[in-house]
Formats: C-alpha cells, sequence, structure tokens
C-alpha cells in the first residue's frame, strides 16, 4: 500500500515567507498546549492565547523577543516538541502567530516540523469595505479583520461616507443621524429605510480590535463628491441649496459641496478634527473620486471664489478644496489620502506634497503620482484589485463593471510601469477594494472578498510564480471552511 503522503510545511503556508526549511516530524496541537510569551509584548499576552486557542502557563510555544528582525520580521521553528517565535517587535511576533494560526488550519492541527524566517516585501497591505452602500455590521467588519490579519494585511481602509449613506458620528450635526445615515429603499413599496450610523463605541470597539491585530484603520470621509447623504441633511452645503435625497440608485451625482461658501470648510474642519480625535492611526482618507464640476460652473459663490483665487476653471476648485482639506487633515498630524482624481485640474495650484495617492483607474494615475513625488498605493481596477467585479465573464456570477479574476490577482504586481528605483519605492503597497452597490449580505462579501483577498495578500507579503500560488489555492478554501467564510470556489480565470 502507498504510504500516505504527509505535506511538508512548504506546501501548507499561505502567503509563503520568504525562507521555509522543511524538517522531518511534526508537532501536534492537542488541547492543553502552553504559550510563554516575552514581557516585551503586552499586548501579544492578551490576543496570542486566544487566536491559538491556547493557555498561558507553560512552554509548548515560546515567544522570545530578540534583537536584529525589521518590525514586522519575524522567525518561526517547529519542532516535535516545541514551537518557537522570535522577532524584535511585537508586530512581528503577531505575524509569526498569524503563520501558527495559519498551519494549524491547513495542516489539520499536525504542524510539519520546519524552520522559517519571514518578513514582508510592500508596508501597504490592505482592503476596502464600502460600509455606506452597505451598513457592515461591527461583529462582521471583525471577522473580516481577523481573517485578514491571518494573511498579514495591515490596512482596513473604512469607507464610511457616499451618496447612499453617513456612517461617522460626529457632535453637533444631529441630522447626519436622523437624515443622512437613512435612506428610502425605493425598490419596496411599504416605505421601507435602511442605514444607520456607527456609535463612537462601536468605532473605538472596532478600532481596538484590529490594533490587536496589528491593523491600521483608515477612515474614509468622501469630499467634494459623493455627498448625496451630507447634502440631504445640510442642503445650504450644496450650490443649489437642495432638496436633496439620501440617494437609493448608484451612479455619480451632479452636486458637491459647494466650493465657495465658507460654511462648507467650517463643517469640514470640524468633521476631520473629530475623526481625527476618534481615529488613533496616522491616516485620515479623504475621497476626491468622481467630482462633477458642473454645479460649481453655474454657482454665484463658485465663481466669485474662483474669481477671488484667480481661476480660470472650475475642475481647479477641487484642487482648491483638495488643499484646503488636506491642510485640515495634516494639521491634525495624519496624513491624507486621496482617490487619484486628486491629480487633475492642479496645473496651477498644485496639490500638497504629503498627499498619498490611491491609484484605481488603472496605473497611470499612481505613475504620474510618483512621478509628482507623491507616496502612491497601487489598487487599480484593471488588474484585478476590485472585488466588486465578477470573478469571472458569467451572467450568472455576482457582481459587476467588470471581472477581476483569481488568476489576474495572483499576477498582480503593484510597480508594474514603474521607470525607475526611486519612482517605484514611492509605492507603499496595495489594497483590495469592495465596494457595495450590489452587496446586501455579509455572507455576499465574503464570496466576493475570498479567496482573491487572499490570493492579494501574498503578492503584497511575499509574491511566488503565478503557477505556486494558483496550486495552493485548496489551502485557502479550507482555512474558510474552518473560519466559516462563504468564499468563491469556481473557475480561477
Ligand atoms: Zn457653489
Amino acid at each position: 500500500m502507498a504510504k500516505t503522503h504527509t505535506p511538508k510545511a512548504s506546501e501548507l503556508l499561505f502567503p509563503m515567507p520568504r525562507t521555509v526549511e522543511d524538517r522531518e516530524g511534526f508537532f501536534r496541537f492537542h488541547d492543553g498546549i502552553t504559550i510563554a510569551i516575552d514581557s516585551a509584548f503586552k499586548a501579544l499576552k492578551e490576543t496570542a492565547p486566544t487566536l491559538l486557542h491556547v493557555l498561558m502557563g507553560g512552554e509548548d510555544i515560546l515567544v522570545k523577543q530578540q534583537a536584529g528582525f525589521s518590525s514586522e520580521g519575524y522567525s518561526l521553528t517547529i519542532n516535535n516538541r516545541q514551537v518557537v517565535i522570535k522577532a524584535s517587535k511585537e508586530e512581528g511576533a503577531f505575524r509569526g502567530i498569524s503563520t501558527l494560526r495559519n498551519l494549524y488550519y491547513t495542516s489539520d492541527h499536525r504542524l510539519p516540523c520546519c524552520y522559517i524566517e519571514d518578513s514582508p516585501s510592500f508596508a501597504w497591505r490592505g482592503f476596502m469595505i464600502d460600509c455606506s452602500r452597505h451598513y457592515f455590521s461591527p461583529t462582521f467588519l471583525k471577522k473580516l479583520i481577523d481573517v485578514a490579519s491571518l494573511y498579514h494585511l495591515n490596512r482596513f481602509h473604512w469607507h464610511l461616507s457616499d451618496d447612499q449613506g453617513w456612517r461617522i458620528p460626529l457632535e453637533g450635526w444631529p441630522e447626519l443621524e436622523k437624515v443622512a445615515s437613512k435612506r428610502t429603499l425605493l425598490q419596496y413599496t411599504d416605505g421601507r429605510t435602511y442605514g444607520r450610523l456607527y456609535t463612537k463605541e462601536e468605532i473605538l470597539d472596532i478600532q481596538a480590535y484590529a490594533h490587536a491585530r496589528h491593523m491600521v484603520v483608515v477612515p474614509e470621509i468622501e469630499t467634494p463628491g459623493h455627498v448625496s447623504s451630507l447634502l440631504a441633511a445640510y442642503p445650504q452645503f450644496g450650490c443649489s441649496g437642495g432638496p436633496y435625497e439620501v440617494q437609493d440608485r448608484w451612479g455619480i451625482f451632479d452636486e458637491v459641496l459647494c466650493a465657495g461658501n465658507d460654511q462648507v470648510l467650517e463643517f469640514l474642519e470640524d468633521a476631520i478634527t473629530q475623526m481625527a480625535s476618534l481615529f488613533s492611526d496616522p491616516y485620515i482618507h479623504i475621497g476626491g473620486d468622481e467630482c462633477p464640476h458642473t454645479a460649481w460652473e453655474s454657482c454665484p459663490k463658485c465663481q466669485k471664489r474662483m474669481q477671488e483665487e484667480g481661476l480660470t476653471k472650475a475642475k481647479e476648485l477641487q484642487s482648491w478644496m483638495t488643499s484646503k482639506i488636506c491642510a485640515m487633515v495634516s494639521k491634525k498630524g495624519k496624513h491624507p489620502i486621496g482617490w487619484d482624481e486628486v491629480l487633475e485640474g492642479t496645473e496651477s495650484l498644485g496639490i500638497p506634497q504629503d498627499l498619498i495617492v490611491m491609484s484605481w483607474r488603472g496605473v497611470a494615475g499612481g505613475i504620474e503620482a510618483s512621478e509628482r513625488k507623491h507616496e502612491v498605493i497601487m489598487c487599480p481596477n484593471t488588474d484585478g484589485c476590485y472585488f466588486d467585479y465578477q470573478h469571472t465573464d458569467d451572467d450568472e456570477e455576482m457582481g459587476n463593471l467588470g471581472v477581476s479574476s483569481i488568476t489576474q490577482v495572483s499576477q498582480f504586481d503593484p510597480l508594474a510601469g514603474l521607470k525607475n528605483e526611486t519612482a517605484r519605492g514611492r509605492v507603499l503597497g496595495s489594497q483590495g477594494n469592495l465596494w457595495s452597490e450590489k452587496i446586501t449580505t455579509g455572507r455576499q462579501a465574503e464570496y466576493m472578498l475570498f479567496p482573491r483577498l487572499m490570493v492579494l495578500a501574498e503578492r503584497l507579503w511575499n509574491p511566488q510564480e503565478q503557477e505556486k500560488t494558483l496550486n495552493r489555492i485548496p489551502l485557502l478554501y479550507k482555512v474558510c471552511d474552518a473560519l466559516s467564510i462563504n468564499c468563491y470556489r469556481g473557475p480561477l480565470a
């Protein structure tokens, strides 16, 4: 009889670590396994036992601090009696725990002996969830953050405002909750309303949960377009004065924030000030995408602003506003991020140099931004980074607007098209984006995200030959099963 093949660690790991040496034997992960964690890693003492379902009080698993690793770097040694993780920083130790946890799922709790040394290729490894079009519950967001952290992702981009709903709690602006957070679902005849804000407590709780997993939270407030919900609550912020409504259809809407009204700037300053204190991480995303300039062309206030600022084209008002909003973000000690449209209409006024550009309409915006010395996050909808797109070109598949196949994701390179080392050095990394116009439940979101997001995670952590990545996709199904994730299992291309 043929001997059963015992998989080696190198056949069970995803993302693939930088170095893996397979060794003989295995470590059986049974009930009652113990862990000891270096006293330098205080937060890990709280999280690791729960994540691994192990107990403090012994050294079956030993996590030690040791100099010489990069901030996210670690080593992991598994022999048949003990598991040892070494790292210089707590973040590195956490990545080591994640690799161990991942191996626990893929090896059916029988971990092959090995030696691993690991560190990431890109600093920015993220995912974006649109919580405006669909309000995702805090419990569900935590589930996503946990799975993402298992694949070493470290940025949660939280899209919190759009035409179809406002989700950011701001003191002193009661209409945001009463009006902007709710829409009437037009497809129903019973006048049902939909939506709510996240409370401050929920945001702080989600943030703490993310931080325990070394995930940075990046909140986004859309400006100056995609603001129908805000205008419905405060019509004086629009050029025409309204009335406006929270939209229940999808698209790009002509009414945007009035660039000639100082009250708009006062609101934004207050919103950003409150967001800067609620969200403790160093970034605030200011939107900037798909902002029509038509309302500005016929608005007397906007025209007056253009005259005062010496602008000849309405589109230049966007760069004027971008600069104002960036300054508000910078003043709070945060880094502003904007979608690639922020590069347009900037000939006379420019945009602040500290603005990080997120390239979504292909890679051209990211390439231009890097040439203009901005830091860049590459998430092109043309190359597999849009997870609201279908997995395959099949009418019966969920998703819209395009296709992001697993095959496409498995060959995505955030540095493609960048000419030289300097330009490449400005690319922080990438992220997968999930817009939720056509997603109405968390279960659907899981189907769109997984396993594509896991494949992208490997591209950003330690990219492999395409075939090697695709051959290991069944490992991802296994983890999805273990974590009750409704993942896609259809054709890869
Ligand atoms: Zn105006």
